[in-house]
């Protein structure tokens, strides 16, 4: 059985820790900063940090990587086509990996960054920047047809699968989901969760692939009400659902 509890870092970071009881090892997701990690440690003798797992290169998420490791000896585990300190298993799309016991699968999703990869084990996902709790992550060097087809790669999930994202956005995210859809009732019941969460300091994730489909306005393009409402906004054209995700993304980075 393993145990996974965030470690928050920056302002809206969580570093993942994945913790197996049986054998005192613990695994982190995107340890951004260092600092957070090692005081875990230290308040926890006896636990040895066996393995480090990255998704992208941003700093918010490798920042903490060459400390840790040089602290602890672990494996670090990273994207193959992008730069990773201290990186030792360079990783692409369909490879398998073995974490704490654990076979994770590894799906490239470029988008947010090219070389973003996503970690997978029986219903469980660690995505970083790519899919978020009600959005998405922001197109720095990919094209929209590419996070479009990487999102809709990890909706295809089971739907239980629980969503470990990185940022704690979900709030601001459901903001926007409720201009895109004001009639989605699911919409409006997690945005009315979520302010209440969010105004008592209790983090929103993780989130999962159902809740994603019902609420998150990036995973919902082909919907009708969607749609009309980007036509609404940019001029009615048939569009591709890649295409209202492109609007909709483009709406998102200014509102
Ligand atoms: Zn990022
Ligand atoms: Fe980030």
């Amino acid at each position: 059985m393993i145990q996974i509890s965030a470690l928050p870092a920056f302002t809206d970071n969580y570093i993942w820790l994945l913790q197996d009881h049986r054998t005192q090892r613990c695994a982190v997701v995107d340890p951004g900063d260092a600092a957070p990690v090692l005081a875990w440690l230290e308040a926890h003798p006896g636990w040895v940090l066996s393995d480090i797992l990255i998704t992208h290169h941003h700093h918010d998420h490798v920042g903490g990587v060459e400390r840790l490791k040089a602290a602890s000896g672990a494996k670090v585990y990273g994207p193959a086509s992008e730069s990773i300190p201290a990186r030792d298993v360079a990783l692409k799309d369909n490879d398998s990996v073995s974490v704490l016991g654990w076979d994770f699968a590894v799906y490239a999703v470029p988008g947010h960054t090219l070389g973003h990869i996503a970690y997978y084990h029986h219903g469980l996902l660690f995505c970083g920047d790519t899919l978020f709790a009600a959005g998405c992550g922001r197109l720095f060097e990919g094209t929209p047809e590419q996070m479009y087809h990487s999102l809709s790669r990890l909706a295809a999930l089971p739907e239980d699968t629980l969503v470990y994202c990185t940022h704690e956005y979900t709030l601001s995210n459901l903001k926007f989901a409720a201009a895109v859809e004001p009639g989605n009732p699911n919409v409006t019941a997690r945005l009315e969760k979520v302010t209440q969460q969010r105004q008592n300091g209790v983090m929103t994730l993780p989130s999962t692939i159902a809740l994603e489909k019902l609420t998150n306005p990036f995973l919902r393009t082909a919907e009708t009400l969607v749609t009309q409402k980007v036509d609404e906004r940019a001029g009615a054209q048939n569009r591709a659902p890649s295409e209202v995700f492109a609007a909709l993304r483009a709406w998102k980075d200014k509102f």
